[in-house]
């Protein structure tokens, strides 16, 4: 751990960070005694000793109410059985534990699952669960929907709505865990890995994310090694910078063009913190971290856009001074979206010029995409707040009768010429 970052406590490696804040934001739930009942699903450990403190109790009892909640699912104070009678019930007058709705949960035949969680509004988001030899990966959502406007993202073309809290993040895992059966006594953990890689861009929703990370990598919370929870980025460079003060989780930039005229088209959040920059501050974010750690650059490949030898080329180039390895995803096709998928072929290719360069580079297998839970397909449900989505469907739709009516004319060309 880095001398910059603030262990707390030292039951994890993963650390309690302090964050005044939000320690501040729940005394005042206990201190305003509000109507609402306390959510304590999403509180650090950190905010939970504050709450309890302030309840008169011993701060011991925030150890309880975690191992309870994230070891053995608890959802209610009833099933607390080390804890008195008495704060069991003042407890379950003031607080809850509160994780979003399931409205489905789908399972594909790769057996990838899919959950579509309400989270109020009208709004749904989407978790995705990713099952490896020895290895179960969740890909969680951060947003409803996203306000960087990538061009070739599912989540994007749905516009924004609104961050998600702690709870909402942190009730992703405890979800799929749950769904699996894994919290209880002895049972084998479902989820060992964590991607901040489902809706929406997770550093435009910092307190909350970083929270939520916090509890996923605390012994008392679901005791997932930093080296396993990896934050994706469109490249916000000073929330970079800022993460790097926080937290040491791994770090994923998706890249996706090697030249920056091409990334403005793509990432149009590249026009404010062009490649250049974006590099630089990984180098900064690898600094902060104690361990030897690398960048994961992901690059989406589009027929004809991003996909082409010299891009390869450039892309091995660019990267030189960064330690990175490379994880390339064939794009993935959603209704709204008129890009395509490259060749196998095309794929090899590109792959091949930058092993052969020396960077280890995987290319990400499809999964799930008989339930659309494949990468860039996450669309949930956003009620829309940007006009965004409405503007894309109606281009589509004009581009398609465009497209409609010259094929027509086209073929009353050829019967004309007959
Ligand atoms: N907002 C963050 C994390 C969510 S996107 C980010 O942009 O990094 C997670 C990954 O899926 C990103 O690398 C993104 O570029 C990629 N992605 C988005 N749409 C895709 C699509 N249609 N096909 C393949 N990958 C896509
Ligand atoms: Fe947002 Fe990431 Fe999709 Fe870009 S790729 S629109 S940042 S979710």
């Amino acid at each position: 751990m880095s001398e910059n970052k603030i262990p707390v406590s030292t039951t994890s490696d993963a650390v309690h960070q302090v964050d005044n804040h939000e320690v501040e934001s729940a005394v005042r739930w206990v201190d305003q005694s509000q109507s609402e009942k306390v959510n304590l699903l999403g509180m650090t450990y950190d905010q939970l000793e504050a709450f309890f403190v302030r309840l008169g109790e011993k701060k011991f009892r925030a150890n309880q109410l975690m191992k309870w909640i994230y070891h053995l699912g608890a959802e209610s104070f009833d099933e607390m059985t080390n804890i008195s009678k008495s704060l069991r019930q003042k407890l379950t007058q003031i607080a809850e534990i509160r994780a979003p709705d399931v409205v489905s949960m789908k399972t594909s035949v790769d057996g990838t699952r899919k959950w579509i969680i309400q989270v109020g509004g009208g709004n749904c988001i989407e978790t995705v669960f990713i099952p490896e030899d020895g290895r179960g990966t969740l890909c969680v959502s951060s947003q409803v929907g996203c306000s960087l406007d990538c061009s070739f993202c599912a989540t994007g073309k749905q516009g924004f709505n609104r961050d998600l809290t702690a709870a909402e993040i942190i009730g992703q895992v405890w979800i799929a865990a749950k769904s699996f059966d894994s919290l209880r006594q002895g049972a084998d953990r479902a989820v060992t890995n964590v991607v901040m890689m489902g809706m929406g861009e997770p550093l435009l929703n910092f307190d909350n994310v970083v929270s939520a990370m916090n509890i996923m990598m605390d012994d008392l919370g679901f005791g997932i090694s930093k080296r396993r929870v990896t934050l994706s980025t469109s490249g916000l460079v000073p929330q970079i910078d800022r993460l790097g003060q926080y937290t040491d989780v791994s770090l994923a930039i998706s890249l996706h063009a090697p030249v920056d005229d091409l990334r403005d088209q793509l990432v149009p959040v590249n026009r404010k913190y062009p490649i250049k920059q974006l590099l630089a501050a990984c180098n900064r974010y690898l600094a902060t971290c104690a361990d030897k750690r690398v960048i994961t650059v992901e690059y989406t490949l589009i027929a004809g856009v991003n996909d082409g030898t010299e891009m390869a080329y450039q892309l091995a180039d660019l990267l030189t001074d960064l330690p990175c390895k490379i994880n390339l995803i064939p794009f993935n096709p959603f209704p709204e979206s008129d890009y395509q998928r490259p060749s196998n072929n095309a794929i090899a290719r590109f792959k091949d010029i930058l092993s052969k360069r020396k960077y280890t580079t995987t290319v990400r297998t499809t999964r799930g995409d008989d339930i659309d839970a494949a990468c860039g397909q996450l669309a949930g449900g956003v009620k829309d707040r940007t006009r965004r989505k409405q503007r894309y469907t109606l281009s589509h739709e004009l581009r398609r009768e465009a497209q409609e009516q010259e094929l027509e004319s086209k073929i009353a060309g050829m019967i004309r010429n007959k």
